[in-house]
């Protein structure tokens, strides 16, 4: 392809996403297909000789939109959302054009640059106590992360190697092994599924910590299971603390656990992964009171902050930290301005190497939307959210399980499980819109998460009405 083919090309597929995404809701939001399903549909093998374009975007829909699940169908209410707009595809664009690997400022200085500039417009969005942004002279400072639950993983690793530096400091002939034997880390019972697993991959004790009946984490919960483990010999050393759980949108309740984490001297994380989003509103501003206790922060921009995946912002208070716990620096890495002091090599705050140029989207989004159009969208999101919890709520066979603070609406009907989980089913093979559960108290709960740039009140007056018609049908068919 040459670039008179991709200029025309190009404008074609930006016809076709743009079709795509206005004509979406068309789409069922769930493929009806069988695991194995595109293997049967594509050649054994790649091809010897070159196919024309056009073969290959006749196979778009053909192989792959029937194995789709419609992630921003205005039907899509699972998981969490995850983020999509056209100012930050245009930045996609032109990212993989540039296509540096940013590691370092030398291998690309407005790679570098650019993110470290991005990531104190947000931390000032979400006022952020001053410790946390870069600008020219600070101690701490922001990166992107590919996801949530790298953030999690890096800050508990430098975390781990923070402490061991310290305490040999004072016991020389304790070994690394034997410290790291005895560390522990804690997060709520509640927290995603990623902290435990940073545990795993950091071979260090997880505890939960067991929640109260808003499913946070207090801070008289903490100090007693602190209390036993420090009696046991152990060494606790590091706190993961959710803002926005993800099964029912619970916070701890950091202004509590925060001074604690400071006076044991352990390292406080927060993942805020969907809720953070929100905290540019100055209404959700409020549940991010006890942030300046903690260590770390992060939040994902790809799930509520119109930034396409992959957009994982963290920011250190001390970012020497996370540079110094793990840093190599062999030759070919090393670059005239390193030593100055002035720059950034952002190699040292993560696991790969290498990076893509991602702050290229925030940068388009910020400046097309504008903290106000921001506010805006999320604030709509969360009416939608409390417009569905009324029509569960005027709906005596239903409950409400959890506070609706943002776009998630967690319910059930009442009654045992088997009718929640049997209601579930039918949703979701009838393939008109999409949720997935959850467990809440050993209850079985559907989650509801408005999620797509698109959803309109109709939609979810639209979701709803279904939901009730397949539960009259559940609730009639029991009675026969
Ligand atoms: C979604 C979510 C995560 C995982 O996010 P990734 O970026 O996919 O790793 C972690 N924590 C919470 C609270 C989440 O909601």
């Amino acid at each position: 392809m040459d670039a008179a083919e991709f200029r025309r090309r190009g404008r074609e597929m930006v016809d076709y996403v743009a079709d795509y995404i206005e004509n979406i809701e068309k789409r069922q939001v769930y493929p009806d297909v069988e695991p194995g399903y595109l293997r049967s549909l594509i050649p054994e093998e790649a091809p010897e000789e070159p196919e024309s374009y056009e073969d290959v975007v006749k196979d778009i829909e053909r192989v792959i939109m029937p194995g789709v699940t419609h992630w921003h169908s205005p039907y899509f209410y699972a998981y969490f959302p995850t983020a999509h707009s056209y100012p930050a595809m245009l930045a996609d664009i032109l990212c993989g054009a540039i296509g540096c690997i940013g590691f370092s400022w030398a291998a690309s200085p407005a790679c570098t640059e650019l993110e470290t500039v991005m990531l104190d417009w947000l931390g000032k969005m979400l006022k952020l106590p001053e410790d946390f942004l870069a600008g020219t002279k600070g101690k701490g400072g922001g990166v992107i992360q590919s996801t949530a639950s790298e953030a999690t993983l890096i800050t508990l690793l430098a975390a781990r190697s923070k402490i061991v530096r310290l305490i040999q400091a004072d016991h020389p002939d304790r070994s690394e092994t034997d410290i790291i034997s005895k560390l522990v880390a804690y997060s709520s019972d509640q927290a995603h599924s990623s902290v435990e697993r940073a545990g795993l991959i950091g071979g260090v004790r997880m505890k939960k910590i067991p929640t109260d009946s808003k499913f946070s984490v207090r801070g008289d919960a903490l100090e007693r299971i602190l209390k036993e483990d420090k009696a046991a010999g152990l060494i606790p050393f590091f706190f993961c603390a959710t803002l926005g759980t993800t099964a029912s949108c619970a916070f701890d309740c950091i202004t509590e656990l925060g001074p604690i984490c400071n006076a044991e001297k352990m390292w406080m994380h927060i993942d805020a992964a969907y809720a953070g989003s929100a905290f540019i509103c100055p209404e959700f501003r409020p549940l991010l009171n006890g942030i300046e206790f903690a260590d770390s922060f992060n939040f994902n921009p790809h799930k509520w902050l119109l930034i396409n995946f992959d957009c994982s912002a963290m920011w250190v208070k001390k970012r020497a930290d996370i540079i110094g716990a793990f840093k190599m620096e062999p030759l070919y890495l090393k670059h005239d301005h390193q030593e100055s002091g002035l720059v950034t090599d952002y190699r040292h705050w993560q696991i790969p190497l290498g990076r893509r140029f991602r702050s290229l989207k925030m940068w388009f989004v910020f400046r097309m939307y504008g903290l106000k159009a921001l506010q805006a969208y999320i604030r709509k999101h969360v009416g939608l959210a409390k417009e569905f919890e009324a029509f569960v709520r005027a709906d005596q066979r239903f409950e409400i399980s959890a506070d609706v603070v943002m776009g998630l609406v967690c319910f059930r009907l009442k009654g045992p499980n088997e009718l929640s989980e049997n209601l579930l089913k039918r949703i979701n093979s009838a393939r008109k819109i999409h949720l997935v559960p959850c467990h809440l108290a050993g209850l079985f709960v559907l989650r509801f998460a408005v999620c797509a740039r698109a959803t309109e009140s109709r939609h979810v007056q639209e979701a709803w009405c279904h939901i009730r018609q397949l539960a009259s049908e559940l609730l009639q068919e029991l009675l026969h």
